[in-house]
């Protein structure tokens, strides 16, 4: 058994976000960091792992610098890293980093009781959709929202959060679930883990390694193979500071009619 993990690397968005003058995101000038929920993903998976003795892959779809990243989701348990990276990969959007990541997937090979695992979404991008897009490209059952998960034989058992409540699935591996922060809370790397990382074995996937994967070509990936186009981008402008009405009397109550008819909203 063996879990496959997709991991982001992101902007640090706690710090200075730098926006570009055409408004995207001037990602060389930020701090990166492993996107917060495929944290809770690698750590779900390292449980399993502490519990099962299975095998923890990483894989990122990234710019060469990612590998860091990779080494230090090593360090903290991961057996292996994939870092995913080729200037024919350059500017996917969402449709086509998961094409490419699906065909990075099945060409690591998912068996019968391997799990995929996901962040629900990315801090960056934040559309929540590569994860269940892998998932219908490689024809697995997926669970999202995942917020506890348990493992009995070949049957995974998944508490979904829902906006009021949550539900309980079960689903048979292989399987795909997308992890959310409530799930658990990721460990540290260890000293011991930082020194073994150098020893485990770290692969890139490169245009030629995947290019004759039936999920690729031309027209699957990069931005040629991006059917969704960045139209504007912009930073909304700041809101004022609000002004607070005390008390309910007749008259805050004028008060109050008077600001929203200045405003020409009654
Ligand atoms: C037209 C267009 C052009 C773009 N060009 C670029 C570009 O040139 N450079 C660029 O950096 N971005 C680019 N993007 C953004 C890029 O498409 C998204 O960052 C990417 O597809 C992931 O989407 P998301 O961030 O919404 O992830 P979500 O769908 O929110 O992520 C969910 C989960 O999927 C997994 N995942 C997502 N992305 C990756 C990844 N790369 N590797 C491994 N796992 C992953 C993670 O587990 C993550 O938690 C572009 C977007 C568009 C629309």
């Amino acid at each position: 058994m063996k879990i496959i993990v997709c991991v982001k690397q992101v902007p640090d968005t706690s710090g200075k976000v730098a926006v570009n003058p055409d408004g995207t995101l001037n990602r060389a000038s930020m701090q990166t960091i492993t996107n917060p929920d495929d944290m809770n993903a690698v750590e779900a998976a390292l449980k399993l792992k502490d519990a099962t003795g299975c095998k923890v892959m990483v894989v990122t779809m990234g710019p060469p610098p990612a590998a860091g990243m990779l080494r230090e989701l090593m360090a903290m348990g991961a057996d292996e890293g994939v870092l995913v990276s080729a200037r024919e990969f350059g500017g996917s959007d969402t449709y086509a980093t998961s094409q490419i990541l699906a065909a990075a997937i099945s060409t690591i090979g998912v068996e019968e009781d391997d799990i995929v695992m996901c962040g629900r979404q990315a801090i960056d991008g934040d559309t929540a959709q590569v994860g269940p897009q892998i998932a219908e490209k490689l024809h697995l059952p997926q669970v999202t929202y995942a917020a506890d998960i348990t493992k009995d034989g070949n049957t995974i058992t998944v508490k979904r959060m829902l906006e009021d409540g949550y539900m309980t699935i079960k689903v048979k591996t292989p399987c795909l679930l997308t992890c959310i922060k409530e799930l658990n809370e990721p460990r540290y790397m260890s000293i011991d883990g930082i020194y073994a990382t150098y020893n485990k074995p770290l692969e890139t996937f490169d245009y030629e390694k995947l290019k004759d994967h039936p999920l690729i070509d031309a027209t699957t990936i990069g931005l040629k193979g991006s059917p969704t186009n960045i139209f504007k981008s912009f930073t909304p402008p700041q809101k004022g500071a609000g002004k607070m009405l005390e008390g309910a009397g007749k008259e805050t109550c004028e008060e109050l009619a008077s600001i929203l008819a200045a405003k020409h909203i009654i």
